[in-house]
């Protein structure tokens, strides 16, 4: 019997998953197989703990259309929508969706915390696709 993909990529899905190195120890999100700060190679998988501050934000008033062109239409993507630029605690930096907040509450420097959402649901096949965001902690 073969295990669905989904639960085979759950590691993936549910985990903020990079790289350090190990001559250096420099930490990479998203992955990368050579170390920009000293040239290693020798890259190792590195959990991110999920926290991190915001270093800058926007609020996005326009719906984002999914490659297809069609507008998505699944609350995730209701508008307005705030799209930040997190540093993690341990240094990296990524782009993503801050949600379940009170748009007025959002600031630079307020500490976030990781979710994993559902980001697209397709057809009968039903072919869903996972993804991290943020919401601020309290
Ligand atoms: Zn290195």
């Amino acid at each position: 019997m073969t295990v669905p993909r989904i639960w085979r990529k759950n590691q993936q899905y549910y985990n903020l998953v990079g790289k350090k190195c190990s001559e250096c120890s420099a930490m990479f999100f998203p992955p990368r197989s050579v170390c920009t700060e000293c040239g290693g190679i020798a890259m190792l998988d590195h959990r991110f703990q999920g926290v991190g501050n915001i270093v800058t934000f926007t609020v996005n008033r326009t719906p984002m259309p999914d490659p297809e062109g069609e507008i998505l239409d699944i609350p995730a993507r209701s508008i307005p929508y705030v799209l930040a630029v997190i540093r993690l605690a341990e240094g990296p930096s990524l782009t993503a969706e801050i949600i379940e907040a009170d748009i007025d509450g959002i600031e630079i420097g307020k500490k976030v915390s990781v979710v994993f959402r559902k980001l697209v649901e397709k057809g009968e096949r039903g072919i869903i696709q996972y993804g991290y965001k943020f919401r601020l902690e309290r």
